[in-house]
């Protein structure tokens, strides 16, 4: 698979030459090549966490949209971390802090940064609209030189962390209860329940920590629903996944054999 990592290095170093060629006119050549570094950070987390990313997000190419779905996998992914080692003396027993040895602190790309300076660049990569031409908000060189040089900054520290891509995983997983699929769920540090989803199926889950040492317990999110076919006194119940509750979606009952499916409906709340 590509190295998301050197192709962000490459566009940086791209951008780099851009902008010390002093030419306004290949500043948006610089903007460009910034964009596809903050790109290829994201799609490089999102390697990191590919096992547990659902397929269809494979395609999620805004670098913000993807980061939001990496950080619902692992809220940790946006934290600076340091990595150190030591050896145990006694089995269990966390060495003294003057025995480990430091490896290095990751500064990774983050929410926050894509968020203020992606689209940011892309406002000049397109030709001014009649509205922003009437609001004489044209391109302002000036700016974007200066927001240019603040992203190689982020860029270049980032590029810089002689660690990257930690990856602490302390998950749980099970047998979906809808596809029997095996969902693996990550139950990151500080936090006390999660919701998970089935890669397969969509079914969603509430996963959370029973307090009995490190046991947790999964629930299925959803409702039961009676079987509307009143002539026939059907008493059939099913349980629908919170995916699942919408309207269109149709299963057959078991207990009369009618096609049952969730539409709109309206009803008095009370009477005038
Ligand atoms: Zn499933
Ligand atoms: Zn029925």
């Amino acid at each position: 698979m590509l190295d998301f990592r050197s192709e962000a290095n490459s566009a940086l170093n791209n951008a780099k030459a851009e902008l010390e060629a002093n030419d306004n006119k290949k500043l948006k050549y610089a903007a460009l090549e910034l964009r596809i570094a903050i790109e290829a950070l994201a799609y490089d987390k999102a390697k990191t966490l590919a096992d547990e990313l659902p397929i269809k997000e494979y395609e999620t190419w805004q670098p913000r949209k993807l980061m939001l779905i990496l950080l619902e996998i692992d809220p940790n992914i946006n934290k600076i971390s340091s990595v150190s080692f030591g050896e145990e003396k006694e089995f269990g027993v966390p060495p003294d802090d003057k025995d480990m040895h430091f490896l290095g602190t990751e500064q990774p790309i983050t929410f926050e940064d894509i968020k203020k300076h992606y689209d940011a660049l892309g406002s000049f990569l397109h030709m001014p609209t009649l509205g922003q031409l009437q609001k004489e908000s044209v391109p302002n060189y000036c700016k974007l030189k200066e927001r240019c040089n603040l992203v190689i900054g982020i860029l270049e520290k980032i590029l810089s962390s002689p660690v990257f891509n930690l990856n602490i995983d302390c998950s749980s997983s099970v047998s979906c209860g809808n596809c029997n699929a095996t969902i693996r769920r990550r139950l990151p540090i500080g936090l006390e329940k999660v919701e998970a989803h089935c890669l397969e199926c969509e079914a969603t889950y509430l996963v959370s920590y029973t307090g009995q040492e490190s046991a947790v317990d999964w629930a299925p999110l959803g409702k039961y629903v009676s079987c509307p076919n009143q002539e026939a006194n059907c008493k059939e119940k099913y349980f629908l996944f919170k995916n699942e509750i919408k309207t269109g979606v149709q299963w057959k009952c078991k207990g009369c054999g009618c096609d049952v499916y969730i539409g709109f409906g309206t009803f008095l709340k009370n009477k005038a």
